[in-house]
């Protein structure tokens, strides 16, 4: 495996850090995770106008631009000669010392790693997924805004714990008002008498990429769709429910804490999402030109891309 480190791709073995890099001793960087389909690297856009967000939340200058590293991200698929996968894009603080001084770091540190991608087994997205809501809360975006993806992801590792602990795969955090956030790596719709349904921006989520893709297929489809606040009863009592996310694309939920979601199957409007998706990531004819603007509005209009 060839990894890029600032400028250079190297072996897997060869690709180290200091152990004084601040994005290893404090969680100090922000990342990216985006999916390459048919060679293609996949709403290239979308990711890096959220890095670049991500970084000026946490004010961290990356050290290249915009082109350096798309050209850097192709050249690392490339190099690994991958055509289907994953690409983890990362950018720290670099080497510092132990204290928490910023301006004694050595600046961006930017690393691009790629390879195969399986989040959840097949079987799932034929027959849904169980997932737990977690007692771990979202973090306020008073605290540290949630929108920007930054390395520190200690509360969601936390809540996926807690749903090794109980046995499924998943788990669904609820905001520091009870309300549902998103899952510990996706972002969360219900169903409910045919209108799709995700929690906004103002509830603390990381506004993701296959989150805008899939609101924008609603739009393209002719589903109703609401950003809108969602209360655990309201999961509860859904039609059906879906997460959404680079490396988990769109897979059903028909099971949360024991209780079955509307039949208990993956639903006709996700199933009808997960087509279209697959329609717009399969085969590169039908992946086309990216959308006009009208069809992107979800992916653009956010303040974090
Ligand atoms: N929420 C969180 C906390 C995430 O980490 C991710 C994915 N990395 C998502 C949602 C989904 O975002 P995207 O569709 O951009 O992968």
């Amino acid at each position: 495996m060839k990894i890029w480190i600032n400028g250079i791709l190297v072996d897997k073995d060869a690709a180290t850090v200091s152990v004084l890099d601040h994005g290893l001793l404090y969680g100090d960087g922000v990342f990216e995770g985006i999916r390459v389909y048919a060679g293609r690297i996949f709403e290239l856009d979308a990711h890096l106008d959220r890095l670049v967000a991500s970084a000026r939340t946490i004010r961290l200058e990356v050290p290249y631009g915009r082109a350096a590293i798309a050209q850097a991200m192709a050249d690392t698929v490339k190099a690994n000669g991958l055509r289907e996968g994953y690409i983890r894009l990362l950018v720290t603080r670099g080497a510092g010392t132990l204290g928490l001084d910023a301006d004694k770091c050595s600046g961006g540190s930017v690393i691009i790693i790629a390879d195969q991608v399986a989040l959840y087994p097949q079987e799932m997205y034929d027959n849904g997924m169980a997932v737990i809501i977690a007692r771990t809360r979202r973090i306020a975006p008073n605290m540290l805004d949630p929108s920007a993806k930054s390395l520190n992801y200690l509360n969601n590792i936390l809540a996926k714990v807690e749903a090794q602990d109980a046995g499924v795969a998943e788990a669904i955090m609820l905001n520091a008002d009870g309300d549902v956030a998103e899952a510990t790596g996706d972002n969360i719709f219900i169903v409910r008498g045919g209108e799709v349904v995700t929690p906004p921006p103002a509830a603390g989520i990381l506004i993701g990429v296959t989150r805008c893709v899939v609101m924008n297929l609603c739009g393209q489809l002719g589903i109703p769709l609401a950003e809108r606040r969602v209360a655990p009863e309201d999961l509860y009592a859904a039609d059906e429910c879906f997460l959404t996310g680079t490396a988990a694309e769109v897979i059903a939920v028909t099971k949360v804490d024991g209780r079955t979601i509307g039949t208990g199957r993956p639903g006709p409007v996700t199933q009808k999402l997960l087509k279209a998706f697959r329609e717009l990531t399969g085969p590169r004819t039908k992946q086309g030109p990216p959308a006009a603007h009208e069809n992107r509005k979800h992916c653009s209009s956010q303040p974090h891309g």
